[in-house]
């Protein structure tokens, strides 16, 4: 029966799933079969491929249906209904690569698609062609973020919350230009992740939770001093000098009425929520990064 089970033993090819990978003339390849009578041959490739022209050529092989370059890989279609055995299917396999060949199409890691792959590997879920380079790499990248010690915590909460309180700054003065000042907890959460990786922070779980800390006790603040500022506002216009114990005092009194604090909580929350939507990129990135220590990269 052709494509069976011992079709992969004279390829050399290792079965992972449904899918067989190896290398085959100085190829790496994924064979897989995708239909009733199809089998499809998916090669990681370096983007100058001229697929049309490799097309007129590959329709005088024997069982060719299609190509096409998805992303970065090259996907061959052969319909083997026509091929007598499995030989001969190994005999077509051979024609196409020998035209990927003529045309220049190399099989390259999936990573940098640069360099010749040094074989399949389980990474992020998925088997992929990569280069010792990138695996050697993505292991040194991997051990630097989980190597996150106590001392590249306290000094990257330094820098989030020196950098929260920065972007508060955009807050007051968005305030006492009459605006909206929650807008500026998006200036709040920026210079807190940017503060955050200036100090050496860690790209991982907990910086998460330490810019989170930041940006709150910045976006307080930042209320809290635009108050602040108002009432001195008021009180110069009244030609009246406090001192700060004396001006904290005045919120105090004000805040204990219930109108005040109810407005500065939803200044506040909105305030959050500016944050909150304007890290969305940040937060992904550093949730990326975090998966990327945690990932597995092993050779199939
Ligand atoms: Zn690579």
């Amino acid at each position: 029966m052709i494509y069976s089970a011992d079709f992969y033993k004279i390829l050399g090819f290792r079965q992972v799933g449904e899918s067989f990978y190896g290398k085959y003339l100085q190829y790496w390849l994924e064979l897989k079969k995708t239909g009733e009578e199809t089998v499809s041959l998916y090669a990681v490739v370096n983007k100058t491929v001229p697929l049309e022209a490799m097309k007129k050529s590959l329709l005088e092989i024997d069982g060719f249906e299609n190509i096409e370059l998805t992303g970065n890989t090259l996907v061959t279609a052969i319909n083997i209904a026509g091929l007598a055995t499995n030989e001969t299917l190994v005999k077509s396999i051979d024609k196409i690569i020998k035209t990927y060949s003529k045309f220049g199409v190399k099989t390259v890691c999936q990573l940098c698609e640069l360099n010749t792959p040094d074989g399949y590997y389980k990474y992020d879920n998925k088997i992929v062609p990569l280069c010792d380079d990138c695996v050697t790499k993505t292991n040194a990248k991997k051990d630097e973020l989980k190597s996150a010690d106590f001392q590249s915590y306290v000094i990257g909460s330094i820098g989030a919350l020196v950098g929260a309180l920065l972007g508060s700054i955009v807050w007051i003065l968005i305030g006492l230009l009459g605006y909206y000042a929650s807008i500026g907890g998006v200036a709040i959460s920026y210079a807190s992740f940017a503060g955050y990786t200036k100090l050496g922070g860690k790209s991982n779980k907990a910086a998460i939770i330490i810019i989170a800390i930041s940006v709150l006790i910045a976006v307080v603040f930042a209320e809290l001093a635009g108050l602040g500022i108002e009432i001195m506002k008021y009180l110069k216009s009244k030609d009246v000098q406090v001192s700060l114990s004396e001006l904290i005092q005045i919120m105090g009194e004000l805040l204990k009425e219930g109108e005040s604090i109810g407005d500065m909580i939803r200044s506040m929350l909105l305030g959050l929520l500016f944050a909150g939507l304007g890290s969305l990129g940040l937060l992904k990135n550093i949730s990326q990064a975090a998966k990327e220590a945690d990932m597995k990269i092993e050779k199939i």
